[in-house]
């Protein structure tokens, strides 16, 4: 099924077609540290399964053959590619669709670089909004 996606401030909108490949959290630094957030969801297609409809990501070198596609007006991280290690595929940030909880991830990847408390947030106290003001 099409989905639908794009970065906050609208300057960028893509499409995904078809069946995903891949869909998980990475834990990996490059993605803590271009994202600023402890992991981030990538979901996985054949390179011609997406489609920019709107706008034009900025290109940033993150590692020697990794490329990662962001908003250079909002900064919101968009795609992955890397012509060596994945020859025909595209991430995208799973986060920027504009229905993220139709496609829930299946797999945690790079937890070898996993902040070790990230293993246990699910076990964190939790609130609706914000914990209550003394
Ligand atoms: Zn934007
Ligand atoms: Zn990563």
């Amino acid at each position: 099924m099409p989905m639908t996606g794009g970065c906050h401030c609208g300057a960028i909108r893509y499409t995904t077609e078809g069946e995903a490949i891949a869909h998980a959290l990475c834990h990996c630094s490059d993605c803590r540290r271009h994202a600023g957030a402890p992991m981030v969801g990538w979901i996985m297609f054949p390179s011609d399964a997406v489609r920019v409809t709107k706008g034009t990501p900025k290109v940033y070198a993150s590692s020697e053959n990794g490329r990662r596609h962001f908003c250079a007006d909002c900064g919101t991280g968009l795609f992955y590619t890397n012509g060596q290690m994945l020859p025909g595929l595209i991430d995208v940030q799973s986060a920027t669709y504009d229905e993220p909880e139709a496609v829930p991830p299946k797999a945690h990847t790079q937890v070898a670089e996993r902040l070790s408390w990230m293993a246990h947030v699910h076990e964190l106290p939790t609130f609706e909004r914000y914990p209550p003001q003394g």
